[in-house]
């Protein structure tokens, strides 16, 4: 089984953590240099401000007129309690893999441990990493449970937007399953974007109930593999892997927890540069920019030890979408996240406060050291020959981090060097 929790209203609800007077209020947050909404509250929400990558200058009035609190984005804040979020809801599950400021997806095992349900049941488990998480860190959080990554997006998605279930729904049976799928417009399915979405309602598909009955062949045909996979997942049988679907807009994260704990500095750097590469070739396919990044390494509550976290957020001169960039970055915060003694159980980064090329405004006095036409040389030959085939060695050459994977399958579909080959005589 699989747990996602999901902070409502990020940014807002940070900015109310430690000023409870504004908690009541509408709250709207502005990107860099106060240009533009980047969040809002519910309340705020409601009253029908705060909408997304508006002008602040255009409804500065409007904001005026209903008493909205307006912040400028604090991503040093945001950052520590996205982490601290993720502390305590870690507590709570075997493995956590952390998929964006403000999502993280427990699972609970696999194999001969699928079967397992916590001994209160999954509804009272779910209700109390959500009072837990309002307890310590003070951030309201919805919690959805189910079989797949997707279902567990499904349930999560119910828990916030369908009326009944406040903050905390199950997929854990058929009847569950069904319900909530027929109330989710396909758009709300992870990894369908509106585009996507647009092409399934022109051929019936208006739900994800629908959605979980088409045929998968006949998805892969018209659509993608994801498509496919999708089908399988809504039905319950994981099929996708993290780094499969699209990364959030605003965000972009990428972490793992390690095969086996490590506690050399190298390997960690290693580690954090490799995840620094998913990230940027992330970023770079939609275009963005990043204006600061996150850097994060920790142990294992699960483990004996005394917990330990390491976490920085970097700011870039001017912003970046180019790896070596982020790979001399991360090398100069090394001796901040590092610590001899800790075994490390998990790392990741996350690119925050993105930027779109298109209308990035360039600085006259720091100008950008990202060579385009290079990361864009080296996505080409990692796209078709396979992801890694060329990389920086700041990633390492044996990867000891690496996860544990001694019995994986060839990536059939994905990898050229997998394809199965006939000879006929
Ligand atoms: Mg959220």
């Amino acid at each position: 089984m699989y747990a996602l929790c999901d902070v409502n209203s990020m940014y807002a609800s940070c900015e109310k953590v430690f000023d409870p007077s504004i908690r009541n209020k509408p709250v709207v947050v502005l990107t860099n240099n106060d240009g533009c909404i980047c969040a809002a509250c519910h309340i705020a929400k409601r009253m029908g401000v705060g909408k997304k990558f508006v002008p602040y200058f255009q409804v500065k009035d409007q904001l005026a007129a209903v008493g909205a609190v307006i912040r400028s984005s604090n991503y040093e804040l945001y950052a520590d309690l996205s982490q601290r979020m993720m502390e305590t809801c870690e507590r709570f599950a075997p493995h956590i893999h952390i998929y964006s400021i403000d999502e993280c997806f427990l699972y609970y095992g696999a194999g001969s441990q699928l079967d397992y349900v916590p001994a209160e049941g999954w509804q009272a488990h779910a209700a109390a990493i959500r009072r837990t998480v309002w307890k310590e860190v003070r951030l309201p959080i919805g919690v959805g449970v189910g079989l797949t990554p997707t279902l567990a997006k499904a349930a999560n998605h119910a828990a916030k937007k369908i009326e009944g279930y406040r903050g905390v729904a199950v997929i854990d049976n058929e009847q569950a399953r069904r319900q909530i799928l027929k109330q989710m417009a396909v758009g709300d399915v992870w990894g369908i974007g509106r585009r996507l979405s647009a092409r399934l309602c022109d051929i019936g598909i208006h739900t994800a109930w629908d959605l979980s009955r088409a045929r998968p062949a006949l998805m892969k045909k018209q659509f993608s593999v994801l498509v496919e996979n999708t089908v399988h997942e809504l039905n319950g049988s994981v099929r996708l892997s993290w780094d499969d679907v699209r990364a959030p807009k605003q965000q972009i994260y990428s972490t793992r927890s390690f095969g086996q704990r490590i506690t050399d500095k190298e390997s960690l750097r290693h580690a954090l540069v490799t995840h620094s590469g998913i990230a940027a070739q992330k970023l770079r396919r939609q275009a963005g920019l990043a204006s600061a990044m996150m850097v994060f390494a920790s142990s294992s509550p699960h483990d004996q030890e005394a917990y330990y976290r390491g976490s920085v957020l970097h700011r870039f001169t001017t912003p970046t979408s180019d790896s070596r960039v982020m790979a001399n970055a991360i090398a100069s915060v090394m001796n901040k996240i590092h610590k001899e003694g800790v075994r490390f159980y998990r790392c990741g980064i996350g690119l925050v406060d993105l930027v779109s090329t298109k209308n990035y405004q360039g600085d006259l006095f720091n100008t950008s050291k990202d060579n385009a036409e290079l990361m864009k040389c080296l996505d080409v030959i990692n796209a078709k020959y396979g992801r890694n085939t060329v990389h920086l060695a700041g990633q390492g050459i044996e990867q000891k981090f690496a996860m544990k994977r001694a019995f994986l399958s060839p990536q059939y579909t994905t990898r050229l060097s997998d394809l199965p080959v006939f000879e006929c005589d």
